[in-house]
């Protein structure tokens, strides 16, 4: 079928020509010194009609894996599609990623904020703003996240039970675990289910840190999307994951029985047998010592790497249930 001719679009009531590449200003609110804030967004247009790729990062402030992921997209410029559109935001919550924090500068947590409201708070109107004037545009969203603080996540897509397309796109995109959980209400995920487009969470890697082979994940996985909608282009090669995706269907966290110097012995991402060793706790004096075990057997998808820890605090997160 021969390629049809896009069509402009409208966003922040500016045109956008099919065929051109545009950098776009989010701008919803000024520091508390009057400093301007800048949220860039990127807006690559072929010529020819075709699907819209939202790709968002950084709404938690301090996941900057997310945020190099979709950095590399632009930078490598695997955002200019073969057809249709994509619009890259690497940074979404500014002010976060300023200060290396996860949450707004009022204490609210934009991910808990949809959809937001025109006169609410500025997570909240933050919110509202990329609901009505950019979600609309896209025909597919892909969210980049970590784990939070030290939690370091195995790179995995997270996808609600039972939709089959969005099955398909988290198995395209090729990620070694797929985790299926309900969408969290007021979340970004629950916002865009609600408006019927298809987005995939990724998780990988943990807040303030940069790890390279979870990047990768997140850069191939989206090359093996657009590819599957036809938008990548030819000089960019698609390998094929080297294994298949392990779908997680339940999981449960093991936690620190006591609090002290804690040390994981399970890499992120490996399958443990019950009662395996994964880890140690000992006071900062050697005096005691409390091996953690698995309860359960299963794959092990994030593990804490603080070096310190409370007495309850989540340390591994383990599959119950592979579907
Ligand atoms: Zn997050």
């Amino acid at each position: 079928m021969a390629k049809q001719k896009a069509k402009a679009i409208q966003l922040f009531d500016q045109e956008i020509l099919p065929g051109t590449s545009i950098e776009l200003n989010f701008n919803f609110a000024k520091l508390h010194t009057n400093t301007p804030v800048d949220v860039p967004i990127i807006v690559e247009r072929s010529l020819y009609e075709g699907p819209t790729v939202l790709f968002t990062a950084g709404i938690h402030g301090d996941e900057v894996n997310g945020v190099e992921i979709v950095r590399q997209l632009v930078s490598k410029g695997i955002n200019k599609p073969k057809i249709g559109t994509t619009i890259c935001i690497p940074i979404i919550n500014i002010f976060g990623f300023l200060q290396k924090l996860r949450d707004f500068p009022d204490g609210r947590d934009l991910n808990r904020s949809f959809p937001g409201s025109k006169k609410g708070s500025l997570a909240g109107q933050v919110a509202y703003k990329l609901m009505t004037e950019i979600v609309p545009h896209a025909d597919y969203v892909l969210d980049f996240h970590t784990g939070g603080s030290s939690r370091f996540n195995a790179p995995h897509v997270r996808i609600e039970k039972g939709n089959e397309q969005l099955t398909e796109l988290a198995e395209t995109f090729g990620a070694p675990f797929i985790l299926y959980s309900k969408n969290l209400k007021s979340s970004f995920r629950n916002a865009c289910r609600k408006k019927g487009i298809p987005m995939l969470l990724f998780e990988g890697g943990k807040s303030n840190s940069i790890d390279a082979a979870v990047s990768n994940t997140g850069v191939n996985g989206s090359k093996r999307i657009l590819h599957q909608l036809g938008m990548l282009q030819s000089k960019f090669k698609v390998s094929t994951p080297a294994k298949s995706a392990i779908s997680i269907g339940g999981s449960k966290w093991i936690r620190a029985q006591a609090s002290g110097m804690f040390k994981s012995s399970v890499k992120v991402g490996s399958k443990v047998a019950v009662y395996d060793v994964l880890g140690h706790i000992t006071d900062p004096y050697g005096k005691v010592h409390y091996w953690i075990k698995a309860s359960h057997e299963g794959y092990v998808f994030n593990v804490n790497e603080a070096p310190i820890v409370y007495q309850g605090d989540a340390l591994f997160h383990i599959s119950t249930q592979i579907l």
